[in-house]
């Protein structure tokens, strides 16, 4: 072995915003704020407020390694906050404010925070930490002093006060790329919240690898707007990609409904998007009833949960194109992205349809494979469903204070899926989440997505509920588009020919709404709670 004679320079996410100050310095961030308004910036200057913010950091006493938490939605405060805390050492910590405030309270003492930055209207999540986390010992409000009354009633510190107080002089220090820069807890949608720790070069790989042209195509003529959000999971890592390809970057705050985000699109000459098919429901049912297009957007990033093919088809015939994504917390997030490869490009519409609709491809250099209950791995043909494990330098080993996550030098995700010939790998369920009917699984995601191309179905889940001879079956769980009523008769009609008359599910119950997490997905334990004595028909 020779040692070679390259330069030694470690990953460091300080280095993005440095980057772009030097070289899309005039770039701007607009934010539409808590305050209401919509906010203009530009990595320069953003860069700037960061250094002015790591030094204020260090007067609150935060020194490396120290967790400072944030409950906070996207905008440039809270970018702000990306580079200056894990540049300067400390660890940001996101955390979701949609959860339960006991649930926050939990985490924020878990992970032993120490400051806790908040947006003005979380008030009364920040009183929430107060009671559960005392070892959190400043609190300090996103906004300005004229503002601070929005805040609630208990004394914080004022964010813009704290930048007016320290100078923009700071230089980054260099750390060893394996340093810890921030962490998220998972959403606890499978047991207690768990603690993923990132690193400096965990984080600047992935934000490499999602710019690439066959995951996000990322380039410095891009407009992003993401709206999944900064507290999940680093909002798929757009905060750290952007600044890095210098993109134009466009922060949408609180308002997340169908309606703003079209406006903010087209105001903004938005190019790219990312977020949950959730809220992706909202925009796309404002374009149909409104017979609107979105006249810039090229891309847009499907992930978190499924995205039914009837979905990517109603975007695609708004003239959108569709990436469909899958990842998770423990991935920081990105491990799939579904882009078709050369040889399928000439395939027929419908064909593409069925590829797009797969979860994707896998990221370089992470690598995944499925396996059966003995741990031997399940040939890449399409069908054979089996666990989903991964490993790569941006997944989890360790959870903060829980211990080894892996099994044999891999990552098991806890969701059951198949891979084709060509690596495209399809989700059929969370193990939590599969029907298994005498001794076969049924896919929960397959009889959704099936539910979902109906015409007058709004939201499906399907959920599996005992039943006396098959051990499971499963019950589908259906919200009708406002105005429309579909029967139990015409649902199930919608199946045949599509799958196995034994997958057919055997009921269908109608609701006004499906219960979703702070994440935005469907809460089928609670589904499974509801319905668990369900009577079947002729039972
Ligand atoms: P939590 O695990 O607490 O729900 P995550 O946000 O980390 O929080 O969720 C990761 C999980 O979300 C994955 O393991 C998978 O089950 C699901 N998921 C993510 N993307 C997709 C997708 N495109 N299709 C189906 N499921 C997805």
């Amino acid at each position: 072995m020779i040692q070679s004679l390259m330069m030694s320079m470690p990953l460091n996410i300080a280095t993005l915003i440095q980057h772009a100050d030097r070289h899309h310095g005039s770039v701007e961030i607009v934010s539409r704020r808590v305050e209401g308004d919509l906010h203009r910036t530009t990595y320069r200057e953003l860069h700037r407020r960061a250094r002015q913010l790591a030094n204020a950091l260090a007067t609150l006493g935060i020194g490396p390694g120290d967790r400072v938490a944030t409950l906070a939605w996207n905008g440039y405060r809270h970018l702000e906050l990306y580079f200056a805390v894990s540049g300067s050492g400390a660890v940001l910590h996101t955390i979701n404010p949609r959860l339960h405030p006991e649930q926050i309270g939990w985490i924020a003492r878990h992970a032993g925070d120490k400051v806790l930055f908040f947006d003005s209207c979380f008030g009364p999540l920040a009183q929430a930490v107060r009671r559960a986390a005392p070892q959190v010992r400043h609190f300090v409000a996103m906004t300005d002093r004229d503002r601070m009354a929005d805040a609630g009633p208990e004394p914080a510190l004022c964010y813009e006060e704290l930048l007016e107080a320290s100078t923009d002089a700071f230089e980054w220090p260099a750390l060893d790329e394996t340093t810890a820069s921030s962490m998220c807890y998972t959403s606890g949608t499978t047991g207690d919240p768990k603690g993923v720790l990132y690193s400096h070069r965990s984080t600047v790989l992935h934000s490499l690898a999602c710019a690439l042209p066959d995951a996000f195509n990322l380039s410095s003529r891009d407009t992003v707007l993401p709206v999944v959000p900064m507290f999940h999971v680093n909002a798929w890592g757009l905060p750290y990609a952007a600044p890095m390809v210098g993109a134009r970057l466009v922060l949408p705050g609180a308002r997340l409904d169908g309606p703003s985000l079209y406006e903010l699109f087209e105001a903004e000459g938005v190019t790219m998007s990312a977020g949950v098919p959730t809220v992706w429901q909202g925009l796309v049912a404002h374009l149909e009833a409104n017979g609107l297009k979105l006249s810039t957007l090229k891309r847009m990033v499907i992930g978190g949960a499924a995205c039914a093919p009837s979905m990517l088809q109603r975007l695609q015939d708004r003239g959108v194109q569709v990436l469909h994504a899958w990842g998770m917390t423990e991935m920081s997030p990105l491990g799939t992205v579904c882009s078709l490869k050369a040889s399928q490009l000439n395939l027929t519409p419908t064909e593409q349809l069925a590829i797009r609709s797969r979860q994707g491809r896998v990221l370089y250099p992470v690598d995944m494979k499925v396996v059966d209950e003995q741990g031997q791995e399940l040939p890449w043909d399409g069908n054979s469903s089996g666990d989903l494990m991964v490993r790569g330098p941006w997944v989890a080993s360790e959870y903060f204070q829980g211990g080894s996550a892996l099994r044999g030098g891999w990552f098991s995700t806890g969701d059951v899926a198949n891979i084709d010939q060509e690596g495209f790998m399809r989700i059929t369920d969370r193990s939590k989440d599969v029907i298994k009917s005498g001794g076969e699984w049924i896919s929960s995601i397959e009889l959704e997505c099936i539910a979902l191309s109906h015409p007058g179905v709004a939201n499906a889940a399907c959920i599996a509920v005992a039943h006396p001879k098959w051990g499971e079956r499963p019950l589908l769980v259906i919200v009708c588009k406002s105005g429309q009523t579909v029967t139990r008769e015409q649902v199930l009609a919608h199946f045949a020919d599509k799958v196995a008359r034994w997958q057919v599910p055997d009921d269908v119950v109608f609701v006004d709404a499906i219960p979703l997490g702070a994440t935005g997905k469907m809460l089928k334990g609670q589904l499974r709670e509801r319905f668990r004595e369900h009577r079947w028909p002729g039972a």
